[in-house]
């Protein structure tokens, strides 16, 4: 029998879809996991496992899955060791601390001699030795913002993304201590087999990543202005130039990085190019 390669994903919650997601871009097919425990993709050999976040560094370690998907924060407050593999991109949010909008938050030292209520006693701990701070860690399960309002902590330490959950309970947030996203985590024992099946899935998952990242982009230049403006794009290797129909006039096609792209546009406009067409990449291997 073929070798599978077990990955681990959240059952549900924040970081399901976009899990689900990058395996379907990947071009592997998952049947619905609702209610299920596992469950086999149809066209790559690779098992998924339905569990809880906070359970897939454990599995992980302990070899039930071979790789699986979970969010930093997660993985460095449980300390499991498993080897980090690639950055994925989503689920992005931060660790912070937070306290009522009415105080004058001066620095860590405000921490002294505080509670802190927060479901993250390990990295707490951690940003508090480094400060060499002492405070009381009350470790509590959920619903850490309303901490302050009854009276059980000055601080809290919770994951924000926008804020709005600090702000409805009269918190501010004061100090990011860890910033997170979705990570891939393997195993440290794999073997050749598994390894290789790794790799696959791997420059998949790097080919979705850079496409994601990139655009394609089609304009038309005049044709003495070609050099400056192919000079303004950095593309795979050089811009593909093909005459159109209208003498003195090009097509250029060509790739730019998501972060680089409203600049260069802005520069691509300026010198000269017109009817410019923005195109999302599906796959991208180098
Ligand atoms: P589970 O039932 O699997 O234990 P959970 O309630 O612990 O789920 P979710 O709220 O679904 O977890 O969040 C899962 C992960 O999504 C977080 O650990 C974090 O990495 C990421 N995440 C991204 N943005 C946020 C956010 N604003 N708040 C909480 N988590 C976020
Ligand atoms: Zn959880």
């Amino acid at each position: 029998m073929q070798q599978k390669l077990k990955i681990a994903i959240q059952k549900s919650g924040r970081l399901y879809e976009d899990s689900v997601k990058l395996l379907k871009d990947c071009g592997i097919d998952v049947k619905n996991g609702i209610n299920k425990l596992k469950t086999e993709a149809e066209n790559f050999p690779l098992e998924i496992y339905f569990l809880r976040d906070d359970d897939i560094p454990q599995y992980v370690e302990d070899a039930v899955a071979d790789i699986g998907i979970v969010g930093e924060n997660v993985l460095y407050e449980k300390n499991k060791k498993v080897d980090v593999v690639e950055k994925l991109g989503f689920g992005k949010c931060r660790l912070s601390i937070a306290v009522s909008r009415g105080e004058q938050y001066s620095g860590p030292a405000y921490l002294q001699g505080k509670r802190i209520a927060t479901t993250y006693p390990v990295l707490v701990q951690r940003f508090l030795d480094e400060q060499g701070i002492r405070a009381e860690i009350h470790e509590i399960s959920g619903s850490v913002e309303i901490a302050p309002g009854i009276g059980l902590a000055e601080a809290i330490v919770d994951l924000v993304s926008s804020g709005s959950t600090l702000f409805m309970n009269g918190l501010k947030e004061v100090e990011t201590i860890l910033r997170s996203e979705a990570v891939l985590v393997r195993n440290k024992s794999l073997d050749e087999e598994q390894l290789k099946l790794l790799d696959r899935f791997l420059f998949r998952i790097r080919a979705v990543k850079k496409a994601k990242n990139n655009k394609y982009v089609l304009m038309n230049a005049p044709t003495d202005k070609l050099q400056d403006i192919i000079a303004l794009l950095p593309g795979m290797k050089s811009p593909t130039v093909l005459p159109l129909a209208e003498p003195g006039w090009s097509s250029v096609h060509s790739v730019i990085s998501e972060n680089q792209f409203w600049d260069i546009i802005e520069q691509l406009k300026a010198a000269g190019a017109q009817g410019i067409l923005v195109v999302p990449i599906e796959k991208m291997i180098l």
